[in-house]
């Protein structure tokens, strides 16, 4: 018997079996997790479709001001959603953590109910009047993962609704019950069957994925996941955004002044213990700064206390499952194996809990896993170049194309070399920078489409196009 309920068309729903979750920072069940039977997700999927009839109709600033109200609602229940996303997924309540996060989700809310779709009048004259308006696509699937569970939740979920569409949203098997309840929550300021979350393992996200009646889905995950979920897809040509994994390269370049950006790349690499997509995962450092950036980024990670998150104090948690913690530590078993060398941690706690303190490892190359494979966990190689542009040719040498950032103390130079990179967001001085009013999103196999601002919106709309002659009139 779960702890929690399936919501669907505004009503908490048992099922028969459950999961435990577990908390990372101790291996203990945080609480019992519903698992949905395919009738279940058709109930969600039909109560969305019932509600898209009068949803997708109801007056713009109707739609505008619920989002405003989902903003508040969450800022109204901060403290108990920070809570329970500490316990299921690691992450500290402090720092850039879940309080952190429960903001982040907060005020994206907000600024995207601000946003507006204006009809475009594509000629106006005797011959014919020419209008584009954008249209709610019907019932949109959002299949989210572990890192940053409710902040990606609110990325999918506002859009969606924003624009008229209605939802059914399943969360990371991993981190399921902080948005149960955030979508308990917001079904207090939307119609019943407006949003609606289904949880249980994987196989549900395939089930949704080949679903003849959801018209869109809107996927965060890995590559891997997010090529099978557009092979599902097909079935009824599903509308797709998919948000996949990245391996981001940095490039410093000869110039930097090692203190100045020592900070800012340990931000980069190592935000939500380095599980970011858009997380800096391969730092090229040219050949006559290498020692000494060596030295700053060992300074800047020093004293960084690592504990059970829902300890004030601490500022790095565990990993958040047993399954990422395997991989992070066989890619630096791997590493060590091959020359490289461990500047700062490195060493496994023996004790419960996924915890791996942030660790540097330098002369690491090109063709070894740790530089190859994404590692999505508290682990940076620093790779050193003599030649930019072999530098460059080798941070573009991958399948992945999400974010890449350029160091430089000449930002006109730096802009150069960052425009060269393959990538949909590239950065200067700077790694994962993200607002809710510029578009993000990868190329190659980091994904297809964008989050963010009016271009993020337009995602969960078609367009229709009304063409009225005035010829024959
Ligand atoms: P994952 O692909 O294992 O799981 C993501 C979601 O897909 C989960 O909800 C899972 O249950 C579901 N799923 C699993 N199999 C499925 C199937 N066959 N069909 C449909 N859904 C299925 O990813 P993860 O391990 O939870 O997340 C980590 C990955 O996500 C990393 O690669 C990271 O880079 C990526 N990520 C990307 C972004 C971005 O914006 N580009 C953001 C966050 C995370």
């Amino acid at each position: 018997m779960s702890d929690y309920g399936l919501i669907i068309n505004g009503n908490k729903v048992a099922t028969e079996d459950s999961f435990p979750v577990l908390n990372p920072a101790n291996e203990e069940t945080v609480a019992h997790c519903p698992i949905a039977t395919r009738d279940q997700l058709d109930d969600a999927v039909k109560a969305a479709a019932d509600a898209f009839q009068s949803w997708s109709k109801v007056p713009d600033e109707e739609r505008a001001a619920a989002c405003g109200k989902i903003a508040e609602a969450i800022t109204g229940h901060a403290d108990e959603l920070a809570r329970l996303l500490t316990q299921e997924q690691g992450k500290p309540l402090s720092g850039e953590g879940s309080r952190f996060e429960v903001g982040g989700a907060a005020a994206w809310a907000g600024y995207t109910g601000s946003l507006t779709l204006p009809d475009k009048i594509i000629q106006d004259d005797e011959n014919a009047r020419i209008v584009q308006t954008r249209k709610p696509i019907g019932v949109v699937g959002s299949i989210t993962p572990w890192n940053w569970p409710l902040m990606i939740a609110i990325w999918h979920v506002v859009p969606a609704i924003r624009a008229g569409n209605t939802v059914v949203i399943k969360p990371s098997p991993y981190t399921p019950l902080s948005t149960l309840r955030l979508v308990e929550i917001l079904n207090e300021c939307l119609p019943p069957g407006v949003l609606n979350c289904v949880t249980g393992e994987d196989e549900l996200g395939q089930w949704m994925s080949e679903h003849p009646d959801i018209q869109k889905i809107i996927f965060t995950g890995s590559t891997a996941t997010g090529k099978k979920v557009m092979g599902s897809a097909a079935v009824n040509l599903k509308r797709l955004t998919l948000e996949l994994g990245g391996n981001d390269a940095g490039i410093v370049l000869d110039d930097v002044d090692p203190a100045a950006i020592a900070a800012g790349i340990i931000g980069g690499a190592f935000l939500n213990n380095g599980q970011t997509c858009a997380a800096l995962k391969r730092l090229y450092v040219h050949e006559s700064v290498y020692d000494e950036l060596c030295d700053k980024l060992v300074d800047a990670l020093a004293g960084i206390p690592m504990g059970n998150g829902l300890d004030e104090e601490n500022l790095q948690g565990p990993i958040q499952n047993k399954m990422q913690f395997d991989k992070v530590v066989a890619l630096l078993e791997d590493a060590k194996e091959q020359g490289g060398r461990v500047l700062c941690g490195g060493e496994i706690p023996d004790e419960p809990g996924y915890f791996m303190p942030y660790t540097l490892v330098a002369d690491v190359s090109d063709g070894m896993r740790i530089v190859d494979e994404e590692q999505f966990g508290p682990l940076l190689p620093i790779i050193k170049y003599s030649d930019v542009d072999d530098a460059l040719r080798r941070a573009n040498a991958s399948e992945s194309g999400l974010g890449g950032s350029v160091w430089s103390s000449d930002t006109e130079r730096a802009s150069r070399i960052a425009a060269q990179l393959e990538c949909g967001t590239a950065w200067v001085n700077q790694h994962g920078g993200i607002a809710p009013n510029i578009p993000f999103g990868g190329i190659k196999c980091s994904g297809i489409g964008v989050e963010f601002a009016e271009e993020g919106l337009q995602e969960y709309t078609t367009i229709q196009v009304v063409n009225i002659s005035r010829a024959a009139a």
